[in-house]
């Protein structure tokens, strides 16, 4: 079975000069539907997640914001609300710790978690996901989203 591996998946447009632009319209639509203003620190969060090439902890986001007065609750609060949008999304460490990255326009992809040193690798199995689909045809069942998770150990500890 062919799968596609890669620590991180770009966005197919990422680096494009719109991209950036179209999160930004995606999240300020749904604030403005919620009351809220894309304010200067949401926007500064949202971009650190843009520029992020891993999955990142909230702690991550807040200790590297924090010289901007950025609160750790503002953090927690604006991923809240990028998620509810669909922009974010979050994989669970073994530690049960919420690592969060980029969703829109990055290919659907899985996670292998490794229970050492708590690396996320991002894979991609076509064929696994076309038997999904024809068996959920042959159900009758409408999927939304589904995750697949595997935990182990990476090449890396592996070998040590
Ligand atoms: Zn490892
Ligand atoms: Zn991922």
């Amino acid at each position: 079975m062919t799968a596609e591996e890669l620590e991180f998946f770009p966005a197919a447009s990422q680096g494009g000069p719109d991209y950036g632009e179209r999160i930004r319209a995606v999240f300020e639509k749904h604030l403005v539907k919620q009351g809220l203003n894309l304010t200067k620190q949401r926007l500064r969060i949202l971009d650190f997640l843009i520029a992020a090439k891993r999955h990142l902890e909230l702690d991550e986001i807040y200790l590297a914001l924090r010289k901007h007065g950025i609160g750790r609750a503002t953090v927690f609060r604006s991923l809240k609300l990028l998620e509810e949008c669909g922009l974010v999304d979050h994989v669970t460490t073994t530690k049960g710790a919420s690592r969060f990255e980029i969703k829109l326009e990055r290919p659907h992809h899985d996670h292998l978690i490794c229970v050492e040193c708590g690396n996320i690798q991002e894979v991609r199995w076509p064929q696994l996901e076309k038997i999904q689909e024809e068996t959920c045809r042959k159900l009758g069942f409408a999927p939304t989203w589904h995750r697949h998770e595997i935990f182990g150990r990476c090449r890396r500890c592996a070998k040590a």
